[in-house]
């Protein structure tokens, strides 16, 4: 089948590069016409594990080709994606969607044939709608259906998960467009994946319900971190105990310095706009969204305390890991951004390592101290935060670190080290939610007893 796949983004790319690993012919296509030449050359534009290789080599067999060529991309397809941004619009929320009504625009004006359109962006209910009247309007002549086809891969292991999905969720109500879309996820048919089929409201809904849930799930153990310290237990304890539940689940439980990303912030805010709209507000959504915010600025008090005297006026902090998570360049609504800017405004200068996310970072984080290597960042420091769980920071040699810095007091925002093992090494260790047995403050409890009171 020929595909076309318009934005070649994180998700277009990867959505392209394996249907062309499926057996289709896929064109990618972008605006940006300095991305498609460095594609042409085989050069990736962002980080994400093997997709060097597959990107080369079905290019080599000739299934996936790079253009900024819409209407020649176009010609004679049976299915093209809509892959491009639905970033936060400024100031309310609501989901931008210049992008996809622009993509639906150039689609009507460019289609020589029946074709689906497919919604593989992230958009609110209503949105698939909005595209088939874009395209009907400019072209009433042609007969095209469109389709909601959500991406639930995830950065950093986006191969795997476009490869092998927990299922594949198709919003379609048209016989031909439902048959199109079979062909096209034929060999994960074979593999036994799930294939939703739903209404195109009901996959756009999809999308927002299930990184709700999950940015839900992380706010939870995050709260309940929290509750841990001031009372004396331990968060992962708790995490696998709840974990366990097979109603519950034991992924999303680990606690850190909020979620972030390209996905989870502009997604619930969008969820909590399009309900309102609605008039059925999200209550809960709207809490998380709160608490994810107040979390990341409770990160910059969570490492001053740390530091020595309290304060990290004129003192440098070592920051390893800038990047939302580990395994990608992506530095859209990291917790860094907020973090580090609060560190400065208490009057820290902060010193930075990160294996890929550097050359994005830097141009949203002014007057960092960048190093090619970990250790570098560190020298002279006052505190060291482990903000990312890259691997490269899984096995640090403490007896170096602790020379390495002026004070050596660590702040693990990802609880990646052992807090028994961390008292052997002479460094003062801070940690998510693990607090000390028998140690909760008996403020803390009193406080408790007369909430529940
Ligand atoms: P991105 O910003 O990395 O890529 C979007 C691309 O679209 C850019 O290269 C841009 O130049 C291009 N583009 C915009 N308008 C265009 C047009 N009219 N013609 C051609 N190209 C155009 O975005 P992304 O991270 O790939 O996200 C795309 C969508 O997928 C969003 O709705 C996002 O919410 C959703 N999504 C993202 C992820 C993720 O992990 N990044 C996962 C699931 C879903």
């Amino acid at each position: 089948m020929r595909v076309a796949m318009i934005g070649t983004g994180y998700v277009g790319l990867v959505s392209g590069t394996c249907f062309s690993e499926f057996g289709h012919d896929v064109v990618c296509v972008d605006q940006d016409a300095a991305k498609i030449e460095r594609l042409k050359c085989g050069e990736i534009p962002i980080y994400e594990p093997g997709l060097e290789a597959l990107v080369a080599s079905n290019a080599k067999a000739g299934r996936l080709s790079f253009t900024t060529d819409l209407q020649q991309a176009l010609h004679d397809v049976d299915a093209v994606f809509i892959a491009v941004g639905t970033p936060s619009r400024r100031g309310d929320g609501y989901a931008d969607l210049t992008y996809v009504y622009q993509a639906a625009e150039q689609i009507a004006q460019s289609v020589n044939d029946y074709c689906v359109v497919v919604t593989k962006s992230t958009v609110p209910v209503g949105t698939g709608r909005r595209v088939q009247e874009i395209i009907t309007n400019i072209r009433p002549e042609m007969a095209l259906d469109v389709a909601s086809n959500p991406e639930f891969l995830r950065e950093g292991s986006a191969i795997e998960d476009f490869m092998r999905p927990d299922r594949v969720v198709i919003g379609t109500e048209n016989d031909r467009a439902r048959q199109l879309m079979s062909s096209l996820y034929r060999p994960l048919f074979l593999n036994e994946t799930p294939i939703l089929y739903t209404s195109l409201e009901s996959a756009e809904l999809t999308k927002y319900a299930a990184n709700a849930f999950l940015a839900t799930k992380i706010t939870f153990i995050n709260e309940i971190a929290d509750l841990c310290e001031a009372v004396g237990a331990n968060v992962q304890d708790v995490a696998r105990g709840i974990g366990l539940d097979g109603r519950i689940g034991k992924k999303f439980l680990n606690a850190g310095p909020g979620y972030g990303g390209s996905c989870f912030p502009k997604d619930t805010l969008a969820l909590v706009r399009t309900a309102e709209e609605a008039g059925t507000p999200l209550r809960i959504v709207e809490a998380v969204v709160d608490v994810n915010e107040r979390r990341k600025r409770s990160m910059v008090r969570k490492i001053t305390h740390a530091a020595s005297g309290g304060s990290v006026r004129d003192k440098v902090v070592a920051v390893l890991g800038v990047t939302f998570k580990p395994n990608t360049d992506d530095m859209r609504d990291a917790p860094s951004l907020v973090i580090i800017p609060g560190l400065q405004a208490a009057g820290a200068v902060v010193h930075a390592h990160d294996p890929a996310g550097r050359h994005e970072a830097e141009k949203l984080l002014p007057d960092v101290v960048w190093f090619d290597d970990p250790y570098q960042a560190m020298e002279g420091a006052d505190v060291l935060v482990l903000m990312t769980e890259w691997n490269a920071y899984r096995a640090l040699n403490m007896a170096k670190i602790k020379k390495l810095l002026k004070d050596p007091v660590i702040v693990d925002l990802r609880n990646v080290y052992k807090p028994h093992e961390m008292i052997d090494t002479g460094i003062t260790y801070v940690s998510i939610g693990r607090g000390e047995p028998g140690m909760a403050q008996p403020s803390t409890l009193e406080k408790l007893e007369k909430q529940e009171a």
